[in-house]
């Protein structure tokens, strides 16, 4: 099986720093059930093209089975999988490109983050529900998508279609992206639904997922699909999901899981969607906003407040006499003002909203003080330890609002999601998660230094054994 890696930026051939393999040579890499091989059929400054070529062996690939094989959909010496390209070439994707996929480039850093004109071709994919759903899959991440089918045979057109399509993807996307969005959606596509289930699956899906799956219009399907319907690997998922997406720009919506009704080709009915939920999301923002009444802290701002969840409800409700929001980041911050329609006239519930800025909680800020309340909701964790320090002082010290509401993830609770490997944390950009005698004596502490009281409350299902998912501090002056 065959895929194949184009691009025509300048300077072409600087395709092999971002994949970490020399355009010069030939490279094989010994896997589990046969050889990938990568090499590079044209290598221009123009064009260059990538292609890796796995050589499944059939005989080892049933030997291997159930033995950490991603892949034993067929327990038959004859079978697709050698010529399919879609669980095993995700499997030698991430082993051959991990670093690629993981966007690290020491050599030529900055090419890293830029999106770079690519055309990605394989030959033959098995897609379930044909060749429009993998344009519903792909488009969305801002690919143009050509699904061609492969005829069963050509000698015999009357004979149809066969389930596997030509794909060619086109875009200009950043190359971590689009290699990351390939090892979800090709096993997507092919939903074998009995490939192996490694015990970190969920935490693979959420890394592979960053910065894309959260926002997709079809995480749910990608989701259980990719988690192969398991009701609790794929509720766990679409609870990390919602709960680390900081940047999408939908509506606000409780409910976890959306409807899907594929065409079930086998004739097995698909696993029913799981009970409409509340979120942690949710009861996160509830809790938030219980606390600032409870407080009659009227006059607030969101420190950290990412795509703008928390302003667009505190906007919605008439108890909150002005709002504000900060956050370091340009991009949630333009999702945050798309979010509350800062630009559109006239403006009603928003006309309560002051100001949305950019500025860094690491930084004494005038614009931060003046408030009854700060929050920090599933901020701190961001933080590197090191600069927490600067973070206490500037929103404790400088700032000091009468009261500070601080969420962050109780790190006992992880135990509770499946899928989860021990000592992983619920989303990649987290520094630490704490577990509640971790948060206690950071939250006493500060306290403590700055004149402040706190108390504690849990938020979300209150385990008896490893308490609730969210922990939150109330501290007052
Ligand atoms: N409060 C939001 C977003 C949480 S994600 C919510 O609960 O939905 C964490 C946010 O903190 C991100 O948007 C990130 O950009 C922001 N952040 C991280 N470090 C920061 C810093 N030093 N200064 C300001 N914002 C920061």
């Amino acid at each position: 099986m065959l895929l194949t890696i184009t691009t025509t930026m300048s300077q072409a051939t600087d395709l092999g720093f971002l994949l970490h393999k020399h355009p010069g040579r030939v490279q094989r890499f010994e896997q589990a059930y046969g050889t990938a091989h990568v090499f590079y059929p044209d290598a221009e400054e123009q064009r260059c093209t990538a292609a890796l070529l796995l050589d499944v062996d059939p005989v080892q690939l049933v030997r291997t089975r159930g033995r950490g094989t991603p892949d034993f959909s067929l327990g038959q010496y004859v079978n697709d999988r050698p010529y399919a390209a879609s669980s095993l070439l995700a499997s030698a994707m991430a082993n051959v490109f991990r670093t690629a996929m993981r966007g690290r480039c020491d050599l030529r850093p900055e090419l890293v983050d830029t999106p770079i004109p690519l055309e990605v071709v394989l030959p033959a994919l098995p897609c379930r529900g044909g060749p429009g759903q993998a344009e519903r899959f792909f488009a969305p991440l801002g690919w143009d998508v050509s699904a061609v089918p492969v005829p069963l045979d050509p000698d015999f057109p009357e004979w149809g279609d066969s389930r596997y399509v030509t794909l060619t993807l086109t875009g200009t996307l950043r190359l971590a992206d689009a290699l990351n969005q390939l090892y979800v959606l090709l096993p997507v596509l092919d939903d074998a639904k009995h490939y192996w289930m490694a015990p970190d699956e969920v935490d693979k899906l959420i890394r592979a997922g960053e910065g894309w799956l959260a926002a997709h219009p079809d995480r749910g399907a990608i989701t259980r699909r990719y988690l192969a319907n398991r009701r609790s690997l794929v509720q766990s998922a679409l609870g990390r999901l919602a709960d680390a997406e900081d940047a999408s720009d939908e509506e606000l919506d409780p409910v976890e899981v959306e409807e899907e009704a594929p065409a079930a080709e086998d004739g097995q009915a698909e696993a029913a969607p799981e009970e409409a939920s509340v979120s942690l999301a949710e009861l996160r923002l509830r809790s938030v906003v219980q606390a600032l009444h409870d407080e009659n802290a009227r006059r607030v701002i969101d420190l950290g407040c990412g795509s703008g969840k928390l302003l667009a409800r505190l906007a919605k409700d008439e108890f909150f006499s002005e709002i504000s929001g900060s956050d370091v980041s340009h991009r949630a911050l333009g999702h945050a003002s798309r979010r509350l329609r800062l630009d559109k006239q006239p403006r009603r519930e928003s006309d309560r909203v002051q100001d949305v800025f950019q500025g860094a909680l690491t930084y004494a800020d005038e614009r931060f003080r003046g408030y009854e309340a700060a929050v920090l909701m599933e901020v701190i964790e961001h933080v590197d330890p090191p600069r927490l320090g600067a973070v206490e002082r500037v929103v404790f010290g400088h700032a000091s609002p009468r009261v500070v509401v601080v969420t962050t993830p109780n790190a006992e609770h992880n135990v509770r999601y499946e899928g989860m490997a021990p000592g992983a944390m619920r989303h990649p950009d987290h520094r630490f998660e704490w577990t509640r005698p971790e948060f206690r004596a950071w939250a006493d502490r500060v306290a403590a230094e700055h004149g402040y009281r706190v108390r504690h409350v849990p938020v979300g299902d209150d385990d008896p054994e490893v308490g609730a998912p969210t922990q939150m501090g109330v501290f007052t002056r």
